[in-house]
């Protein structure tokens, strides 16, 4: 099934699943240890893609999980770093991707199941903790 592939691409491509509200310091146990492992994983699979990631920011970002630029400049929500690194990794993998194939075409879904195995999993459990951590209210 296709799942995320609607919305329109903004430069190269973005991550668009979108959590509005943080709720920082929850815990999980195979969670990042910060922003440095955050970092080095990125620039780990940037190199075994052969992506030239020129910079990388990890921030605050409202809308989505991820973007980049074709100039190789890649930013992601702060936010993953509360989530399990497998997420972490789907994130990483699939904007990174979006350097070289700036939409989720033929290419870029056959390269995303030959580096994550059944990555569209881990779309749907990214979409849970949105659901999980932002739409849930107290009535
Ligand atoms: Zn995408």
């Amino acid at each position: 099934m296709s799942g995320t592939g609607n919305g329109k691409m903004k430069d190269c491509g973005e991550t668009p699943l979108t959590r509005p509200a943080a709720r920082r310091g929850s815990y999980v146990a195979d969670g990042w240890s910060g922003r440095e492992e955050f970092r080095a994983r990125v620039v780990e699979w940037a190199g075994k893609l052969g992506v030239d990631a020129k910079s990388i920011f990890i921030r605050p970002m409202s809308r989505k999980w991820a973007s980049c630029s074709t100039a190789g400049t890649l930013s992601f929500n702060d936010e993953l770093l509360d989530l399990p690194q497998e997420l972490g990794d789907y994130v990483i993998v699939h904007e990174l991707l979006h350097v070289a194939v700036p939409n989720h075409g033929k290419l870029w879904k056959s390269l995303m199941r030959a580096h994550l195995g059944e990555y569209d999993k881990m779309e749907d459990r990214l979409k849970l903790h949105y659901f999980q951590s932002s739409r849930v209210r107290h009535t």
